[in-house]
């Protein structure tokens, strides 16, 4: 069971602001800040990691575009665009999806926060990380 494909199948009803056939937008339900909106594959994937690179394509191609129309639509100044990966990263439904933020300004209800960890070996890191090809 998973409640992203009920709402693609519309078991459990949105507000949607885009749809095609493989992709669809709609507000979420707990809006961080006014506007916020999902992008999510109709294709069950259960993170974007799993999901495969042409569907991954076009959910990002929609997210540009609605992220895009939001900018224009709206007050906002700037949009967090995000996808959590896995629950370390705050994932709470794993079905694939884009969190658009449009944020109106710094003090508003969406934080992030990047903070300095402890130093590191960035020419060790860099060779570990390198890829010499995509495929
Ligand atoms: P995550 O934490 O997995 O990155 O984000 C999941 C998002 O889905 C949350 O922001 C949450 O508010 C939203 N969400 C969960 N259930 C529903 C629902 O039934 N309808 C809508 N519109 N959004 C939902
Ligand atoms: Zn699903």
């Amino acid at each position: 069971m998973c409640i992203f494909c009920d709402i693609v199948s519309g078991k459990i009803p949105v507000h949607k602001v885009y749809e095609d056939s493989i992709a669809l937008a709609f507000l979420d339900i707990a809006q961080v800040t006014k506007g916020h909106t999902l992008v999510i594959p109709k294709k069950h994937s259960a993170h974007m990691l799993l999901c495969d690179e042409d569907t991954t394509l076009e959910v990002y191609r929609v997210a540009r575009r609605i992220a895009q129309n939001i900018m224009e639509m709206t007050d906002a100044g700037g949009i967090n665009i995000l996808s959590n990966v896995n629950e370390v990263a705050g994932q709470t439904v794993n079905h694939f999806h884009v969190h658009l933020i449009p944020r109106y300004n710094e003090n508003d209800s969406f934080k992030i926060e990047m903070n300095e960890s402890e130093p590191q070996n960035l020419k060790a890191l860099a060779e570990l990380l390198y890829l010499d090809s995509l495929y």
